[in-house]
């Protein structure tokens, strides 16, 4: 009853990695999978699509206390 009580919030990301240089990256899914955009790697600077490359997608789940302050996070 405890655990139904609390509030809980969703983020959809998707995961990947550069496939250059291996540098690990957390997107918002709807920008790599509905968009399909390409991205510009931070750490060699050479630009490639998510979507074509490794890519795992899952939920965040936010949970969070009566006073709306997020207390734990799941993945799902
Ligand atoms: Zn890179």
């Amino acid at each position: 009853m405890v655990e139904n009580s609390k509030k809980k919030a969703y983020l959809d990301v998707a995961v990947s990695i550069c496939p250059h240089c291996g540098a690990p990256y957390a997107d918002a899914s709807w920008y790599v999978m509905e968009l399909g955009s390409d991205v510009e790697c931070g750490t060699c600077g050479r630009t490639w699509n998510p979507k074509s490359h490794k890519v795992e997608r899952f939920l965040i789940e936010f949970i969070m206390d009566e006073n709306g302050k997020v207390v734990a996070l799941n993945k799902r």
